[in-house]
């Protein structure tokens, strides 16, 4: 008998295990969130969007995850749109970080808080804070790597180098353009390394909307202007869907043969193409930021805001928005080359091995 009350408890545990499991998590009411996520063509904002709805569903939240497509009227409208739904926080991953004043006094006078999303948004009062990772040490990151594979310490050299920048209305892009010249700047001044175009500085070299194939066509055009029979070394891309134009800009000159190896490349974000190009030998390495880590920050700043909590902060200087110092927390971003891809990325579980090779 005993063993039969055994084995009648054992089914009624599993029928309560399995109805548990096939539940979707419930959200408990506590309201919605605004997530504004600015286009799903890098996979990164995909894998943000992803994250944070998965957190704050297991913390009892719905939400309305946006993504715009890069299109800054779009934007606008999706976050008006979720100030008029009422949601509670908004989270914003802005596409220019400028034009979103009015929709942000909007939600400041129904007391929705923002909180700025990866990019800063500039220009307002109203933006309460600001979840990233340190935007100057993606750019040092980056230039270090080449540094390091040119072995300019060791004191080689002159070596000749081009430079890309990111979108000139994110203002991410001038964090990583000064990082990266932080390191690389003694060298252009001591002539070790050499921009034959002369193109410097983010008015020159920026790529609007971060988009490759504006890259690939400005690599086309440096190449043919200035790289007759020189010899390009090195090129600092701030983010890898731009790394990818620049490669197949350089392949189509003869670039990435073993007589004309690919020159230095940096990028930003691991996506899995130039991952890839990092195990072929096409890419030099890339700057990985988890997208799970900010979106769980996100979350616990967010929760904590509704509960009248103060919010783990651990940056009250950096990010002045052209009105006020966004109070922010910074995460820490982590420099990936052909040594170290499958500890960082494939150990975290961020992506499966498969997935790359
Ligand atoms: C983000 C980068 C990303 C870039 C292009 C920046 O604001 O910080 O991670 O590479 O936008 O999407």
């Amino acid at each position: 008998r005993q063993v039969n009350r055994f084995i009648k408890a054992l089914v009624l545990g599993l029928a309560w295990g399995v109805a548990a499991l096939a539940q979707p998590v419930a959200a408990q009411g506590k309201g919605t969130i605004g997530i504004a996520m600015p286009t799903k063509s890098s996979s990164r904002w995909i894998s943000d969007g992803e994250s944070m709805v998965r957190f704050f569903k297991e913390r009892g939240y719905d939400t309305d995850l946006q993504y715009a497509e890069d299109d800054i009227p779009n934007q606008l409208a999706q976050v008006e749109n979720m100030i008029t739904k009422g949601v509670k926080v908004l989270v914003i991953a802005a596409i220019d970080g400028t034009t979103l004043s009015n929709a942000l006094q909007k939600a400041a006078d129904k007391g929705i808080k923002v909180v700025a999303y990866d990019r800063l948004i500039r220009g307002s009062k109203h933006v309460d804070y600001y979840t990233t990772f340190d935007n100057f040490q993606v750019g040092v990151l980056q230039a270090n790597s080449i540094v390091e594979k040119l072995g300019l310490k060791e004191g080689k050299g002159p070596f000749n180098i081009e430079l890309f920048g990111g979108s000139p209305d994110d203002n991410n892009a001038y964090f990583f353009y000064d990082g990266a010249m932080s390191v690389l700047k003694p060298y252009i001044d001591s002539g070790k390394l050499v921009v034959r175009s002369k193109q410097m500085g983010m008015d020159k070299v920026g790529t609007l909307r971060w988009d490759g194939s504006v890259a690939q066509a400005r690599m086309d055009n440096l190449l043919s202007a200035y790289y007759g029979k020189a010899r390009l070394d090195a090129v600092l891309s701030p983010y890898d869907g731009l790394s990818i134009g620049i490669i197949s800009s350089l392949r189509g000159v003869g670039y990435g043969s073993p007589e004309q190896p690919m020159p230095v490349i940096t990028g930003q974000d691991a996506e899995i193409p130039s991952v890839k190009a990092i195990v072929r030998g096409d890419q030099t390495s890339t700057v990985f930021k988890d997208t799970r880590e900010l979106a769980k920050v996100t979350v616990d700043l967010v929760e904590a805001v509704l509960a009248g909590r103060q919010p783990a902060i651990n940056d009250t200087k950096t990010y002045h928005n052209g009105v006020k110092v966004v109070p922010s927390i910074l995460l820490k971003p982590v420099a990936v080359d052909a040594s170290n891809w499958k500890e960082v990325l494939v150990s975290s579980g961020y992506y499966k091995e498969g997935q790359i090779k």
